[in-house]
């Protein structure tokens, strides 16, 4: 039975420094929910105080509305896979997967391999938990490795192992910290198709943790963004490209990175309206995806979009695309466009100078504290997920 968690203004300190401040959070039963930012921001905390295996400061972890944080770890009926798979090195496969079940269904005499089966009534539980282990490494595609010992392994099918081991435990909630990150990057692209594969097979609550944000974008039914021990904004993947409520949400999620450039230098820049021109007298940092920005002659005709002259300082190819690191001539500012290879073979660049256009509705606006303001009277797509303007 998959649960919904809850985490109420989670806080944790460590004598004068303050790992996580309120942390708050809603988890959907069955969803596939990811806690994304930078090393240090506290997404390794705050996963091992859901787990029990550290306590919090102040507030409450709920499960199904009710609170678990006077249960120990075992009690709270939740898997935890680490990037450090953990396994036990002189047991096989199969004894590392089976060892949740015999903790639970066989006494500490039954678990001991010469006793244990001399012991009546248990051969038939271990039947049952040999089946159970067959049925969960098919699940993981470990079937034929369950004799071997973790150290013939790849680094690949021990994380399977980890993951087989929690998902023979049928919990509530499984818990991962950066299950894939000591995996090879090819690897790692497989393995995340697997994850999400496999939470729609089980249908249970994933919270996952990673401070890759293409994992966390590629993956999850919802994405926390974390910063400085506080989730600053949770919303689906689409959500948070599209409507970043900050300007740190804005900066860590997309690659390459937004486009930020101050106002007043965008004011500079030639085009638009009149509109754009008024509110951009106020100081804030106007921000815009590298796919915005235009370098076709047609948008470069346009009078409602913004022109700026640039010369390019550096490409990559991407395959699909092409990335152009440009420098404007004007005012020195650094812009990064995307455009499809194909456009960029017949991109016009005489010197390599050439114009680049944005259209207004493309800009996003953030005020000094880096919060997302409205930019009010332009298209709507400028002002998306800002509920208090028309
Ligand atoms: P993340 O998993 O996001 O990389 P962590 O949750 O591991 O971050 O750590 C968050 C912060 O808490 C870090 O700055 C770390 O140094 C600090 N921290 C973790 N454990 C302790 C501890 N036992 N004592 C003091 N500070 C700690
Ligand atoms: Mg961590």
């Amino acid at each position: 039975m998959s649960a919904g968690v809850e985490l109420d203004r989670i806080e944790k300190t460590y004598g004068a420094t303050t790992t996580l401040r309120a942390a708050t959070l809603d988890v959907k039963p069955g969803e596939f929910m990811t806690l994304v930012g930078p090393s240090g921001c506290g997404k390794s905390t705050l996963l091992r105080i859901i787990a029990g295996l550290l306590p919090q400061t102040s507030g409450e972890v709920h499960i199904d509305g009710a609170s678990i944080d006077h249960l120990p770890p075992r009690e709270r009926d939740i898997a935890m896979v680490f990037q450090s798979y953990a396994l036990y090195p002189h047991m096989s496969v199969a004894e590392n997967v089976a060892t949740p079940l015999k903790v639970r269904r066989l006494s500490r005499m039954a678990r001991l391999p010469a006793l244990g089966r001399l012991l009546p009534g248990q051969a038939r539980t271990r039947r049952e938990i040999t089946d159970e282990v067959r049925r969960v490494a098919d699940l993981v595609e470990i079937g034929p490795l369950l004799e071997r010992k973790p150290a013939a392994l790849s680094g690949g099918q021990r994380q399977r192992v980890a993951l087989a081991r929690a998902i023979i435990r049928d919990p509530r909630v499984f818990l991962m910290d950066e299950p894939l990150s000591n995996l090879d990057a090819r690897l790692r692209v497989t393995m995340r198709a697997e994850i999400t594969a496999l939470h729609r097979r089980l249908g249970a609550t994933f919270i996952y943790v990673t401070h890759d944000q293409t994992e966390a974008m590629t993956m999850s039914s919802r994405v926390a963004v974390m910063m400085d021990g506080t989730i600053i904004q949770c919303s689906t993947p689409q959500g948070l490209y599209e409507a970043p409520e900050d300007l740190r949400v804005a900066r860590f999620i997309g690659s390459p990175e937004i486009n930020v450039v101050a106002s007043d230098t965008v004011a500079g820049w030639e085009g638009g309206n009149t509109r754009l021109g008024q509110l951009l007298q106020r100081p804030l940092h106007i921000a815009f995806r590298p796919e915005a920005v235009r370098l076709s002659a047609e948008s470069a005709a346009q009078t409602d979009m913004l022109h700026l002259s640039c010369h390019i300082e550096r490409t990559e190819r991407l395959g699909h695309d092409v990335l152009l690191f440009l420098r404007v001539l004007a005012d020195g500012a650094g812009v990064t466009a995307r455009i499809p290879a194909a456009d960029f073979a017949r991109l016009d660049a005489p010197g390599g100078v050439l114009t680049a256009s944005l259209h207004p509705a493309d800009l996003l606006a953030f005020g000094p504290d880096g919060k997302r303001v409205a930019l009010p009277g332009l298209a709507a797509a400028t002002n998306r997920g800002l509920s208090h303007v028309g």
